[in-house]
C-alpha cells in the first residue's frame, strides 16, 4: 500500500542525535525525539522553555496512570486516519511526522511511528464517508503535521477535499511555523490559497518562539488571505505564568496571530510531569480578560476524556440575587446590572 511521499523531510536538516544521555535514549527508544535545526537553534540553556518542550525527560515512562488514548479517538474512527467526534467536522491525520516532538504531545502514541501513517487507500475511504456524509462542512487536517506531506501530497489531498460540495470550511493544524518556519515558501502559500475557505491554527507556546522566521512565516500566510488562529497548550515550568501568557499572547496578534484556544493538557500517558491545575488556567485568563486587547484572549478549554468533546471554561465573575447581576470586573469591582425576567 502506497504511502503519503515524503520529499520534503529529506531537504531540511534534523538534529535526532542531538547530545541524548542515557536516560534520554532509552524515553527516545518509546517515544521518538526530532528536533529541527531550527528549533535546535532557539536553545539557550538545558532548563528552558525550548528544550523542555522538544528534549526527552525520564519522567516521560514514569507516568503509568493515564491511558494512551483518553480522548477515545481511536474509537471514533470509522475510516483509519478519520476522527468524527462532533457532527459537522471531521478531523483527518494524514502525516504522523512532525519538524520536532513535543513531548507533551496528546497523540504522544501515534506521531512519528510507522504504522501510523495514512496510506493513500484510507484517504481515498476518507473521502467516500465525508462525500456519504452530507452534516460534514469543516474539515480539519491534522496529525502529525500536515505540512510536513509534500506539495504535490498536500495539492491532492485539498483537491480530494475541494471536490466535495457541502465541506465549507478547511482547517489545518500545524506547528511547521513554529518548528520549520522555513517551510512555508511562496510556493506552498500559492498552493494552499487555492483552497480557500481555509483557515490555519498554529501552536505557539512561549514568546521565545516568537521570532523573526515565525514572523515572517505567519506574515508570508497570512499574505496569501490565511487566518491564522493559535492552539496553546498551557505547560507547567513553560508557559503556566501570567507575565509569559500575556506576552505571548499579545505578542501573536503582532505576527498576525490570533489566540483560539488554550489547551488544559490532556490526560495522555507520559505527559504528567507537564499538567498544571486547572486553577492556574483560570488564573491566567483572569490576568488576560480585560488587561490585554480582547484579540489576545483564547478559550481557555478542557477537551473531555472519553471523547465527549471541549468544554471550555471562564473564571467565576457572576452571581445572581433574582433578577439583578453581581459582575466582576477585570480590576476586581463588583458591579450591578439589571437583568430582565426570563420568559419561562
Ligand atoms: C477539537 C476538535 C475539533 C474541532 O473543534 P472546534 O471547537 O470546532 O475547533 C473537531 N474534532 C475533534 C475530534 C476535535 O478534537
Ligand atoms: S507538532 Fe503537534 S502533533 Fe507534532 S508532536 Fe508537537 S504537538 Fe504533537
Amino acid at each position: 500500500m502506497q504511502h503519503f511521499k515524503y520529499d520534503v523531510l529529506s531537504t531540511y536538516s534534523t538534529k535526532t542525535n542531538l547530545l541524548l544521555d542515557n536516560s534520554q535514549r532509552l524515553v527516545s527508544s518509546r517515544y521518538p525525539v526530532r528536533v529541527s535545526n531550527y528549533y535546535a537553534n532557539l536553545i539557550k540553556s538545558n532548563k528552558d522553555p525550548i528544550w523542555k518542550q522538544c528534549m526527552p525527560d525520564s519522567q516521560e515512562l514514569d507516568d503509568f496512570d493515564q491511558l494512551a488514548d483518553p480522548l477515545n479517538e481511536s474509537f471514533l474512527s470509522p475510516v483509519n486516519g478519520l476522527i468524527h467526534r462532533y457532527p459537522n467536522r471531521v478531523v483527518l491525520l494524514v502525516s504522523n511526522q512532525c519538524p520536532v516532538y513535543c513531548r507533551f504531545c496528546m497523540r504522544k502514541r501515534l506521531v512519528g511511528t510507522t504504522e501510523s501513517q495514512m496510506t493513500e487507500e484510507d484517504f481515498r475511504k476518507a473521502i467516500s464517508y465525508i462525500a456519504a456524509n452530507p452534516t460534514i462542512r469543516d474539515v480539519i487536517l491534522s496529525g502529525g503535521d500536515p505540512l510536513m506531506l509534500s506539495d504535490e501530497a498536500l495539492d491532492r489531498i485539498l483537491s480530494g477535499i475541494r471536490s466535495i460540495e457541502h465541506v465549507s470550511i478547511i482547517r489545518i493544524g500545524s506547528r511547521v511555523p513554529v518548528t520549520l518556519p522555513e517551510r512555508i515558501t511562496p510556493e506552498l502559500c500559492n498552493l494552499l490559497k487555492q483552497f480557500h475557505p481555509l483557515y490555519i491554527n498554529t501552536h505557539f507556546n512561549h514568546p521565545a518562539e516568537i521570532t523573526s522566521a515565525s514572523g515572517a512565516a505567519c506574515s508570508m500566510l497570512a499574505d496569501a488571505g490565511i487566518q491564522l488562529g493559535n492552539q496553546s497548550v498551557l505547560l507547567k515550568n513553560v508557559n503556566d505564568d501570567v507575565d509569559i501568557m500575556r506576552q505571548l499572547m499579545s505578542n501573536l496578534l503582532d505576527i498576525r496571530v490570533k489566540p483560539y484556544y488554550l489547551h488544559q493538557m490532556d490526560l495522555v500517558r507520559g505527559t504528567s510531569h507537564f499538567r498544571t491545575s486547572v486553577e492556574t488556567g483560570l488564573e491566567i485568563i483572569k490576568a488576560l480578560r480585560g488587561h490585554v486587547s480582547g484579540l489576545a484572549v483564547p478559550h481557555y478549554v478542557i477537551d473531555l476524556p472519553g471523547g465527549k468533546g471541549k468544554v471550555a471554561i471562564l473564571p467565576d465573575v457572576m452571581e445572581r440575587d433574582g433578577d439583578m447581576l453581581l459582575l466582576k470586573t477585570y480590576t476586581g469591582e463588583t458591579v450591578k446590572y439589571q437583568d430582565i425576567t426570563a420568559v419561562q
